[in-house]
C-alpha cells in the first residue's frame, strides 16, 4: 500500500465519535475533550503512517485517545499509604486531619455559613476572628489572627511591623525551610531591612545589643526547626532577647516554625519549644504552622499582643494572605480539642507521636503474617521541620525483596498508592504513619506487587 492509501484508510473524527468506544468516551470525559483527543490521536498516527507501518489504526486511535483523556481528567494530587514513618511527611500533606475537622469542613463547604456574617447583628462580621477564641485560651495570648500558611505570617508581621526599618536577627537563624523558603529572601520582600548579628554557631545578647539604632524596628527569633547546630554553640534565652527588645522599646517577634502545644518530651523525644513558653518567655507575636505538630489544616497562625495583631488585620496584606473557610472550620475543630483535653486521643500526629510500641509490634507481625518477611526494631521521625535528629523507637516490617527499587516504584503504582523506605536491599513498612482505615488496602498492595513479582 501507498503512504496515500493508508492515510485514506484513517478513519474519520465523525465515525469514531459515533462508534461504541466514542459513544463511551463522550459519556466519560464529554464531547468537547472526546473530539480533541480524537484530533490529537490521528495527527499522531497520521505522522507514524508516514514513517512506515502501523497495524489497526483504529484500535490505536481509541486507546490513544482515551489515555490522554485519562491523564487529563485525572489528577496528580492523590491519596496515598504512608509507610515511612514520617509523621509531618512535607511530601505527603504534612497532618492528616481529626475526624471532627473533615466534618467541619464538610459541613461549611455544602452549603453557607457564617464566614463573613454576625448571626447576633444580623450584620457582615469578619472571618478574622472565627479561632481567636479558642487561640487566645489554649495558648494565653492577647489576641490572634489566622493566615494562609506560616510563610505568610511571617511575611505579614515583617511587612506591618518592620517595612522599611531594621529587622535584627543572628547569623545562626538565617535559615532555608525547604522548598527554597528562605528568611533573608522573606525579609527582603517585606522590606524590611535584615540586620545580622552574631556568628552561625555563636550569638550573645550584646551582639543584639550592638546592633540596635534609631532604624531598628524589632528583634527577629526563628526557631532552627530543620537542623541542628551542636558543639561550640551559645545563643541567648528568648526571654533575655525579650528583655533587651523591651528595654529599648522593641518587639520580639518569634517564628516557632512548628507550634507545638503539647510537650513533646512527654512521649520520649527532645523538647519542642512551645507556643505558651514563647509568649510566656516574652515574645510580642508568635508564628507557627497549622499543618504541622498543630496537627490541623494549612494555616498560618499569629498569636500575640492585641496591639500586633490589629496592625496585622488593618495592613492590605492581610486580605492577599487570608484563610479560606474550610480550612478556618478544619482549625476551629483542631483546636477544640486542645481546650477539651483530648488532642492526643483525636488528633492525627498525636495519635502517632503516642502510639505504643506493642500496637506496633502487634501491627508489623500481622503484616508479616500476611505478608512475610521479619519484624524488625527502627525508627520513626516526626518530620515537617519539627524536632531534626529526634526519632522514636518503632517496630517495621521487613521485606527481602530482591530488586527493592523497581519493587517500591511497584508499590507507588498501584491504586491506592504505597510510599516505603528502602534500607540496603530492604523494603521497610513502618506501621505508626499507616491510619487505622488503611491497613488492608496496605496489606493487599503489597501482596499484589509480591504476587507480580512472582510472575515476572
Ligand atoms: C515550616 C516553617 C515555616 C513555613 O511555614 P509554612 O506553614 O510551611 O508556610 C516558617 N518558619 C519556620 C521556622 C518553619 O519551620
Amino acid at each position: 500500500m501507498t503512504t496515500d492509501h493508508k492515510l485514506r484508510s484513517l478513519p474519520a473524527v465523525d465515525t469514531l465519535l459515533n462508534s461504541i468506544e466514542g459513544q463511551q468516551l463522550i459519556a466519560e470525559f464529554g464531547r468537547v475533550a472526546t473530539v480533541a483527543a480524537l484530533r490529537q490521536a490521528l495527527n499522531d498516527a497520521r505522522r507514524r503512517l508516514n514513517d512506515g507501518e502501523l497495524p489497526d489504526v483504529r484500535t490505536l486511535v481509541l486507546s490513544s485517545a482515551r489515555s490522554q483523556l485519562s491523564r487529563e481528567f485525572g489528577s496528580s494530587l492523590r491519596a496515598v499509604i504512608n509507610a515511612t514513618g514520617v509523621i509531618i511527611h512535607t511530601n505527603l500533606g504534612r497532618a492528616p486531619l481529626a475526624e471532627s475537622a473533615r466534618r467541619a469542613m464538610l459541613e461549611v463547604a455544602v452549603g453557607y455559613s457564617t464566614l463573613e456574617y454576625d448571626l447576633d447583628a444580623g450584620a457582615r462580621g469578619s472571618r478574622l476572628h472565627h479561632a481567636e477564641a479558642l487561640l487566645r485560651a489554649v495558648t494565653g495570648a492577647e489576641a490572634a489572627l489566622v493566615v494562609n500558611n506560616n510563610a505568610a505570617a511571617l511575611v505579614l508581621l515583617l511587612s506591618a511591623l518592620a517595612q522599611g526599618r531594621e529587622v535584627v536577627i543572628s547569623r545562626g537563624q538565617l535559615i532555608e525551610i525547604g522548598g527554597g523558603f528562605r528568611i533573608p529572601d522573606v525579609m527582603a520582600q517585606s522590606g524590611a531591612r535584615l540586620v545580622e548579628v552574631g556568628t552561625t554557631n555563636r550569638t550573645r545578647l550584646d551582639d543584639y545589643e550592638r546592633a540596635i539604632g534609631e532604624a531598628t524596628a524589632l528583634l527577629l527569633h526563628a526557631h532552627a526547626s530543620n537542623f541542628r547546630i551542636v558543639g561550640f554553640t551559645e545563643t541567648p534565652s528568648l526571654a533575655d532577647m525579650a528583655a533587651l527588645a523591651h528595654r529599648h522599646g522593641l518587639w520580639l517577634v518569634d517564628d516557632l516554625g512548628s507550634g507545638a502545644l503539647l510537650d513533646t518530651a512527654v512521649y520520649g523525644l527532645e523538647h519542642e519549644p512551645t507556643v505558651q513558653e514563647s509568649l510566656a518567655a516574652g515574645a510580642d507575636a508568635v508564628c507557627f504552622s497549622g499543618d504541622k505538630l498543630l496537627g490541623g489544616p494549612q494555616a498560618g497562625i499569629v498569636v500575640g499582643r492585641k496591639a500586633i495583631i490589629d496592625r496585622l488585620r488593618q495592613h492590605p496584606l492581610a486580605r492577599a494572605v487570608r484563610a479560606d473557610k474550610l480550612s478556618l472550620a478544619a482549625l476551629v475543630a483542631t483546636l477544640r480539642h486542645y481546650r477539651k483535653g483530648d488532642a492526643v486521643d483525636a488528633i492525627p500526629v498525636w495519635q502517632m507521636i503516642a502510639r505504643p510500641l506493642e500496637e506496633l509490634q502487634r501491627t508489623a507481625q500481622s503484616w508479616a503474617a500476611e505478608l512475610g518477611g521479619e519484624v524488625i526494631e527502627g525508627e520513626s521521625t516526626v518530620g515537617g521541620g519539627s524536632l531534626p535528629g529526634a526519632s522514636l523507637p518503632t517496630r517495621l516490617l521487613a521485606l527481602d525483596v530482591p530488586g527493592a527499587t523497581a519493587f517500591v516504584a511497584a508499590l507507588r503504582a498501584a491504586p491506592t498508592p504505597v510510599i516505603a523506605r528502602i534500607s540496603g536491599q530492604r523494603v521497610l513498612f513502618d506501621p505508626r504513619t499507616v491510619l487505622p482505615g488503611q491497613e488492608a488496602a496496605l496489606v493487599a498492595t503489597v501482596r499484589a506487587c509480591l504476587a507480580q513479582r512472582a510472575d515476572a
